[in-house]
């Protein structure tokens, strides 16, 4: 097998999670409201608010 995939990770977009800082990765979920998104998960939107 060749490694033809070179580079083809970076084709979906990410962002810095605001509260963990981990970069987290475009979700289709994520597709409607990805430029809105600033938490990877409930748990750091939870964190953020409290
Ligand atoms: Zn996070």
């Amino acid at each position: 097998m060749a490694s033809s995939f070179k580079g083809n990770k970076s084709f979906l977009p990410s962002k810095i999670c605001v509260v963990c800082k981990k970069e987290m990765t475009w979700r289709k979920s994520w597709e409607k409201n990805w430029e809105s998104v600033k938490y990877c998960s409930d748990a750091c939107r939870k964190k953020k608010q409290a």
